[in-house]
C-alpha cells in the first residue's frame, strides 16, 4: 500500500527539511488522543487539529463543527456518504462564504463492496433562457466589469444543485434520512458557533457588497459590523430552512415557495438604498429549478506509477487536467533526481496540461470533448515531448492536437495563448472514510468568497455566482462560452487513488482553477518526493496554470526560486505576505494504510487550519 519513494531516501530527508524550513509552522505531529478526545467532547468543537491517527473511520474538513458533525455520524454507524452530507450541511452553517444550499459541487464515491468509484456531477446550471450575450450590459452595449457587477449579481446565479447532490448522496450510497443526517447542522446552526478570524476577515473583505443587500446585511452584518472574533454566530433561518427540507425533502427546495423566493430576488434582486452598486439582473427560472438533475456519471481514471487516480469528469475539468499531468510526468523517470528537477518537470507538465483544458474542457452536454484522448498514455507521449528537462518552455505553450496523434513527437507548435482566469478563490472540500472502508471525496462551492452576496430573504443562505465560470468573452469556438442551460467550466478535482484496488489516498481542494494544482502537487510531493502526507500537505505550494508568470507561495519561492528561476521559471508570489491571498488551496485528505490505519490530514495553517478527526484515536 506504501508508495516507493523514487528518490533515494537521503534526498527525500533533504527535500523534507527544506519543506518545513519553508513551511510557515512545521507541520503538526499527530496531537495526543488525550487532546483529541477533550475537543470532541467539547460542546462547540473549536479545535484545529490538522492531523489525526487511528481506525474505525476518519474524517477531514477545515472546520471543527463540520469534522465533529461528519464523527457523530460515523460514531452512531452512519457510513461515509451519511457523513459527508452531515459535514457539508454543517459547513453550510460555519463556512457560509464558501459553500451551502445556494451552490454546487461535485461528490465523489468509493465503494467498499464493489471496489467501484463513482461520482455525482452537482454542478450549478445555467438557466434555459440565459442568452449567450448575458455578460453584456444591455444599457450601455459593452461587457460587464468582472468585478462589482458579475460578481455581485443576478445574472451570474446558476441553478443551485447543492440540495439535489445531498439528496442523491444519500439515497444511493447512504443509509440516513435528510432529516436525520442533517440533523447536527441544525443544532449548529440553532446554537451558534463561536466566530474565528477567517469568518469575521471574510466577512469584513465582503462587507461593501453585502451591505448592497438587505436580507445579507441584516444576516452577516448584525449591528453593522462584522461578526467579532470569539463572538457566537447563530443562523436561526438557516436552521428553519433545513427543519423544512428535512420535512418536506429537497422539492421543497426546488419547487414553492423557497424557489419562488430565489427567482424573485436574481431577476430582482433586492439591494438597500444606500448602495450604489449595480446589481445586474438573471435569469433564473422556476422551470430552471423544476427541472435540475445531478448527473451520475463515471469517474476519470489514470494510472499513475502503479496507482489508479480517479478524478471528477467534465463539467469539471479537474479529472482531465490533473489526470494529463499526471500522465505527462510518468514519462519522465525521477529515481536519484533532486527534488527541484521533479518540481520543473510539475511546473512544465501543469502548463501542458492546462493549455488542453483551455482549448478542450467544456460541459460534455454542450461540446465535444475529446476525454479519452486527453487522458491516454499517447497523448500524454506527444506532449511530453516539448518537455525540456534543462529548460522552460516559453508561456503559454500551445495545446495539442486532440484529433491528430500518434504518440510521435510533432514539429515544435507556435506559442498559445492564455485563457483568462476568472475563477475566484473560495469554496470548501472534505474527505470522508468509514469503518467498511467507504470513501468520500467531496468538494462544494459557492464559487467566490460570499458567492453573488445575496442571501435568500429569512433562509440564512447565500446563491452563488458560479455562472462566472463561464468565459466572460463569448466566443463561438470556445468551449467553455455561455450556452443556456450548460454547466460552466469547474476546477473542482475531488481525488481518489487506489492501489491494487484499495484505496490509499483521498484529497481535494478549493482555490479556483488553484484546486487542480494543488491537488497534482500533492500527488507528486506524496508519490514522487516521498512525503508523508502530512508534508505533502502542509509543503509551500506553486501554481503552473500556463501563464508566463507561475504564482507562488512565498515559501516555495524562497525554497526553490533560485534553482527554478535558473531553469527559466519566472515565479511571482501570491497575494502578499498579510492576506490569506498569499496561501494556495485548503486540502483535506486520507490516507489509508495497513491493517486499516487511516491518517487524516487538514491544513496545518492555511485559512487559520483545519480539523481532521478519527473514531478511533491511535
Ligand atoms: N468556481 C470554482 C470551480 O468550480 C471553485 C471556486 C473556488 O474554488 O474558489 O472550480
Amino acid at each position: 500500500m506504501r508508495p516507493t519513494p523514487a528518490l533515494t531516501s537521503a534526498a527525500a530527508s533533504a527535500l523534507v527539511v527544506g519543506v518545513l524550513a519553508a513551511a510557515p509552522p512545521a507541520p503538526a505531529q499527530a496531537p495526543p488522543a488525550a487532546s483529541t478526545q477533550t475537543a470532541q467532547a467539547a460542546e462547540r468543537p473549536t479545535a484545529k487539529i490538522p492531523t489525526a491517527v487511528g481506525t474505525g473511520g476518519a474524517v477531514s474538513t477545515v472546520d471543527p463543527e463540520a469534522s465533529a458533525a461528519a464523527l457523530k455520524v460515523l460514531k452512531r454507524g452512519g457510513n461515509a456518504a451519511d457523513a459527508a452530507v452531515a459535514a457539508a450541511a454543517t459547513l453550510g452553517v460555519t463556512e457560509p462564504y464558501s459553500a451551502g444550499l445556494g451552490g454546487g459541487g461535485y461528490f465523489v464515491f468509493y465503494d467498499a463492496e464493489s471496489g467501484k468509484v463513482s461520482t455525482i456531477d452537482g454542478r450549478e446550471t445555467a438557466p434555459k433562457k440565459m442568452p449567450s450575450d448575458a455578460f453584456i450590459d444591455p444599457a450601455t452595449g459593452k461587457p460587464y466589469n468582472f468585478t462589482p457587477e458579475l460578481v455581485t449579481s443576478g445574472v451570474s446565479v446558476g441553478t443551485p444543485g447543492t440540495p439535489a447532490t445531498w439528496e442523491r448522496a444519500l439515497r444511493k450510497y447512504g443509509t440516513l434520512s435528510l432529516a436525520d443526517a442533517l440533523k447536527p447542522a441544525i443544532k449548529v446552526a440553532t446554537r451558534g458557533f463561536k466566530v474565528d478570524e477567517t469568518f469575521r476577515q471574510q466577512t469584513l473583505d465582503n462587507e461593501e457588497r453585502f451591505r448592497a443587500f438587505k436580507a445579507t446585511k441584516k444576516l452577516f452584518l448584525p449591528k453593522g459590523d462584522a461578526p467579532a472574533v470569539g463572538s457566537i454566530f447563530t443562523n436561526p433561518d438557516l436552521a428553519d430552512t433545513y427543519t423544512d427540507l428535512a420535512a418536506r425533502g429537497m422539492k421543497a427546495f426546488y419547487r414553492g415557495k423557497l424557489a419562488k423566493l430565489m427567482v424573485d430576488i436574481v431577476r430582482d434582486p433586492r439591494t438597500t438604498k444606500s448602495t450604489d452598486l449595480p446589481v445586474p439582473r438573471g435569469y433564473l427560472s422556476r422551470s430552471d429549478l423544476r427541472d435540475y438533475k445531478v448527473l451520475g456519471q463515471a469517474p476519470t481514471k489514470i494510472s499513475y506509477r502503479g496507482y489508479d487516480v480517479y478524478g471528477m469528469a467534465p463539467s469539471s475539468s479537474g479529472g482531465s487536467t490533473v489526470g494529463e499531468a499526471l500522465n505527462i510526468l510518468e514519462r519522465t523517470d525521477f529515481t536519484g533526481k533532486a527534488p527541484e528537477q521533479v518540481l520543473h518537470h510539475y511546473l512544465e507538465a501543469g502548463a501542458l496540461a492546462f493549455a488542453d483544458r483551455a482549448k478542450y474542457l467544456g460541459d460534455p452536454r454542450f461540446v465535444d470533448v475529446p476525454l479519452p484522448t486527453l487522458l491516454s498514455d499517447k497523448f500524454a507521449a506527444e506532449r511530453a515531448c516539448s518537455l525540456d528537462p534543462a529548460k522552460a518552455a516559453v508561456k503559454p505553450v500551445a495545446a495539442g492536437d486532440a484529433a491528430a496523434y500518434d504518440g510521435v513527437c510533432p514539429a515544435p507548435a507556435a506559442g498559445g495563448t492564455t485563457d483568462a482566469d476568472t475563477e475566484n478563490i473560495s469554496t470548501t472540500n472534505l474527505t470522508v472514510a468509514d469503518k467498511w472502508g467507504n470513501v468520500v471525496e467531496y468538494t462544494l462551492t459557492i464559487e467566490q468568497t460570499g458567492g453573488s452576496g445575496m442571501v435568500v430573504p429569512r433562509h440564512g443562505f447565500i446563491l452563488n455566482n458560479e455562472l462566472t465560470d463561464f468565459s466572460t468573452v463569448f466566443d463561438p469556438a470556445d468551449p467553455n462560452r455561455i450556452q443556456p442551460g450548460k454547466r460552466p467550466r469547474s476546477s473542482m478535482s475531488p481525488t481518489i487513488v487506489l492501489k491494487d484496488g484499495k484505496p490509499f489516498l483521498a484529497l481535494g481542494s478549493p482555490g479556483g482553477s488553484t484546486i487542480i494544482t494543488t491537488v497534482l502537487q500533492m500527488l507528486v510531493n506524496r508519490i514522487d518526493l516521498g512525503m508523508s502526507i502530512e508534508q505533502a500537505i502542509a509543503a509551500p505550494r506553486s501554481s503552473p496554470r500556463n501563464t508566463a508568470s507561475v504564482t507562488s507561495e512565498p515559501e516555495f519561492i524562497t525554497a526553490y526560486g533560485a534553482a527554478l528561476t535558473a531553469l527559466g521559471h519566472k515565479l511571482v508570489p501570491a497575494g502578499d505576505a498579510f492576506t490569506s491571498a498569499a496561501q494556495i488551496g485548503a486540502a483535506t485528505a486520507i490516507e489509508f494504510g495497513p491493517g486499516g490505519q487511516l491518517t487524516a490530514v487538514s491544513e496545518p495553517v492555511r485559512r487559520g487550519g483545519g480539523a481532521a478527526r478519527v473514531v478511533d484515536p491511535k
